[in-house]
């Protein structure tokens, strides 16, 4: 019964964000979505575990919303595509609907969910409501995006002599939530987003489709578990090396305070900053900004020799190292 309440207040919360894609949304057995005429639909799916990717303790439930949406608007920009609608299946402890405390933390958490896909014009089209076997929150989006037929960026399309872009900064996701795991408690009320890039990390929707309509890129990915580890998925998908210039490496702005080789370590290996790294010809006129969004040529691709390291990092001092993925693992591992 508590269940039926629970799916009744999500169906009021997300029916004003109902789109055109969406013919049928929450309330039957299945959704029914239509996407654009001569558009292919591309679907992601994405684990919130408490414990791992979130604790309870350090996170506002509006952030675990909003950071739940993200993961998978992320995926979806990654793509070059337009995010469809979402779904959400949720196995919550018995006490986030039996008492007052918990289902106030559940409204935070579809609170900022529902902020978040209202900026990006989704909806919710469906998903399921379980109660947890467990004391733990389990929440799994789903999200559907489309695209022009074949046109996709995907991994491998990168070439050896191609230059690397970023969008934004790097390392502020790890730099807010070692500040907040320092003080043990939550990081402050929303304010500025661009303060909260672990709270609130912005996918980059507007570039990934910025980038696929002017035939910019040739491969992306986006930056969930940091840059050493995605950087070497692309290259394996492309079958390529790469180099990065540490100092051409766009620092977020509290990281930027920290000492130089923390900062460093936050960037390269901090994840969740939800930024995208792309591929495009070296000869490629690439803007410096797309959709509002600084772009910062990082390095280049090279041609793999066969035990050379995936990746290098040349220092400003002319020092070659070999950079090995070491994408953080938070709380209890991901
Ligand atoms: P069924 O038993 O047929 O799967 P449910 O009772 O689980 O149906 O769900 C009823 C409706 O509510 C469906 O449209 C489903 O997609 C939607 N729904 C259930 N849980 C959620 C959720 N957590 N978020 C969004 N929609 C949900
Ligand atoms: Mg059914």
């Amino acid at each position: 019964m508590r269940e039926l309440a629970l799916i009744e207040q999500i169906r009021r919360d997300f029916a004003p964000l109902s789109s055109r894609a969406v013919s049928l949304g929450i309330g039957d057995d299945c959704a029914i979505v239509r996407p654009p005429p001569g558009s292919e639909v591309l679907v992601t799916t994405d684990f919130t575990l408490e414990g791992r990717h979130f604790r309870r303790d350090l996170h506002l439930p509006e952030s675990v919303g909003h950071r739940c949406l993200a993961r998978g608007l992320s995926d979806v920009a990654a793509m070059g595509a337009t995010p469809l609608t979402a779904f959400l299946s949720l196995a919550l402890p018995v006490e986030m609907v039996a008492t007052a405390k918990g289902r106030a933390w559940t409204k935070g958490f579809f609170k900022g969910l529902q902020a978040l896909a209202r900026r990006h014009k989704i909806t919710l089209a469906g998903g399921d409501t379980a109660q947890a076997p467990s004391d733990i929150i389990l929440a799994d989006i789903v999200l559907l995006g489309t695209a022009p037929v074949g046109r996709s960026l995907r991994r491998s399309g990168a070439h050896a002599g191609d230059a690397i872009y970023v969008t934004g900064s790097l390392g502020g996701s790890a730099t807010e939530l070692a500040a907040m795991l320092a003080r043990n408690r939550r990081s402050a009320r929303i304010g500025d987003i661009r303060n909260h890039p672990q709270s609130f990390p912005e996918p980059r929707v507007a570039v990934g489709q910025a980038l696929l309509r002017r035939g910019l890129a040739t491969a992306c990915i986006d930056l969930s578990d940091g840059l050493s580890t995605d950087l070497a998925h692309l290259c394996r998908a492309s079958s390529l090396a790469a180099e990065i210039e540490e100092a051409t490496i766009p620092l977020h702005s509290l990281t930027r305070k920290l000492d130089p080789p923390i900062a460093l370590k936050a960037a390269l290996h901090g994840g969740e900053d939800y930024e995208l790294l792309f591929a495009a010809p070296a000869s490629a006129r690439v803007p410096r900004q797309l959709g509002g969004v600084r772009i910062t040529r990082i390095g280049r691709f090279v041609r793999r020799q066969t035990r050379s390291p995936l990746v290098m990092l040349l220092g400003a001092d002319g020092s070659r190292a070999t950079l090995e993925p070491q994408g953080w693992e938070h709380f209890s591992g991901r």
